[in-house]
């Protein structure tokens, strides 16, 4: 202990990990986590931050996001930070789809760059690989770089993004030959191609063809497909957006096989439905589509079990002109026309959840019993901090860990809405939900980002976490993917 002053004492909060719930103090001095105990005298610390009553977290890392549409890293980042989230791993990607001939590693430096300069938050990074992409020249490449998952699509093969699957297998053994992870957004593509054709082709193409054109089937079936192949290439699997209830079989037998499989579940999975694209059409088209209601209970109890093992946003800001203009493009919205009679296939995929996903996760989750608060901890903290070779430094409420945490207010009764939200993107699909519970005072590497509802840190103090990769000479019991 030594006798100089800390700068913060984060004081009198209940401190939540995922083994548990304690009553803690929190010593920060410059970046760190100095000390946490019970009883910490205040005037150890320059500054009393009042935690009392209140849950103490670390900061949600949101490993799944799309921040190159109405939202950059930018304003994503600040959004993100309004929702309690203090790490983002955004995905990049070459330009190669649209006939550019940059590579990815270039795409990366690029995205590295502009958040450096604009971020609020600290990020790491994701790379997409793309059918165009050499993966012999780019994996390797990004690895030592420090971004170290690869997510391949099996789906939109008519917008040059589906990674055929020889290659994927490739990209797969080359990934875990260096200590990497793949990842992937598994629906079957050809399929869902097929469907879309013969829904056009009838007519159909109003809002209630959307989930019938991309059935659960498809994405029980890649699964299954995806989690075959990297038990060939002896790859860690984690994948994205997880929706159909059926998915959770799946898991369970390549688990119980031993692969070192990860799932991921998102807000809008856990608490909306097809409802929401038969009232609203374009704005809630997602891939995969919103399912049904057993389909959330299924999430959650994936979530409750183990079998699913992080929450991500899967954030993609448009506004909602943009949402109508299909082609997935950034597009200038002025010449968008917010077109109903347009075919629900052409209009672009993604929506905006980073700012509401803890309030949705807690309100649906904790205060309904679906899960426990330690659960959501691991889920939204500690796994994709560990999975992407970010632990301890992030995700973690540990002495030397970097002082990133949140004050999380169960008792702040509050309605989410598009006027409250911190992006660009101009709705939410959570728009008048009634939520108990909101982060109210967040800090990173002991600057406090948010507080008083202000963003209080300037743009560019963020840093790059390059993605520590798996180390083969690890005991089994430290080895970074095992027991999330
Ligand atoms: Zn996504």
């Amino acid at each position: 202990m030594s006798n100089e002053k800390a700068d913060y004492i984060v004081a009198g909060g209940l401190v939540v990990r995922g083994t548990g719930i304690t009553r803690e103090d929190i010593l920060v001095k410059g970046e760190t986590i100095t000390e946490i105990g019970p009883d910490i005298p205040q005037d150890r610390a320059s500054i009393v931050v009042d935690a009392s009553g209140a849950y103490v977290l670390p900061g949600v890392v949101d490993a799944h996001n799309h921040p190159d549409n109405a939202d950059r890293i930018e304003t994503f980042s600040l959004s993100a930070a309004f929702g309690g989230i203090t790490t983002v791993v955004p995905f990049v990607r070459s330009q190669r789809a649209t006939g550019a001939e940059d590579t990815t590693v270039e795409a990366v430096n690029r995205f590295i760059d502009e958040a450096n300069e604009t971020s609020y938050l600290d990020f790491s990074a994701h790379a997409i690989l793309l059918a165009a992409d050499d993966v012999e020249e780019q994996v390797p490449a990004l690895i030592e770089m420090g971004v170290i998952s690869f997510k391949m699509f099996m789906t939109y093969p008519r917008r040059g993004m589906m990674m055929p699957d020889d290659r994927m297998l490739r990209a797969m053994e080359l990934a875990s030959r260096d200590g990497g992870i793949a990842m992937v957004h598994a629906e079957n593509g050809y399929c869902i191609d097929h469907l879309v054709d013969q829904f056009t082709a009838d007519g159909n193409t109003s809002a209630e063809y959307f989930a019938q054109s991309q059935p659960r089937i498809l994405e029980i079936e890649a699964v299954n497909r995806a989690a075959t192949y990297a038990t060939v290439a002896g790859c860690p699997l984690y994948i994205v957006h997880l929706s159909a209830r059926e998915v959770l079989e799946v898991l369970t037998r390549f688990k119980g096989q031993g692969l070192r499989l990860f799932g991921e579940t998102c807000p809008q999975y856990l608490d909306l439905t097809n409802q929401e694209m038969l009232d609203h059409g374009a704005l809630a088209k997602i891939g995969p589509p919103l399912r049904e209601r057993p389909d959330n209970e299924a999430m959650w109890h994936g979530l409750a079990s183990g079998l699913i093992d992080t929450i991500g946003s899967d954030f993609c800001g448009f506004k909602q002109e943009q949402k109508f203009t299909g082609g997935q493009t950034a597009g200038p919205v002025e010449d968008t026309n917010a077109g109903v009679d347009s075919s629900i296939f052409d209009a672009n995929f993604g929506g905006n959840w980073a700012e509401q996903m803890l309030c949705v996760a807690f309100e649906e989750g904790v205060n309904r019993g679906r899960v426990t608060l330690p659960r959501l901890v691991r889920v939204m903290c500690e796994n994709p901090a560990k999975i992407f070779g970010l632990y301890p430094q992030k995700g973690a409420l540990v002495t030397g860990s970097d002082a990133d945490l949140v004050i999380f207010d169960p008792s702040v009764s509050h309605t989410l809405s598009a006027d409250a939200q911190h992006c660009n993107a101009d709705f939410t699909m959570f728009e008048g939900k009634q939520v108990l519970g909101k982060p109210v005072f967040t800090m990173q590497r002991g600057e406090v980002v948010i507080q008083d509802g202000e963003m209080k840190r300037a743009r560019g103090r963020a840093k790059f976490y390059p993605g520590k990769r798996e180390d083969a000479a690890y005991a089994p019991s430290g080895h970074r993917l095992v027991g999330v």
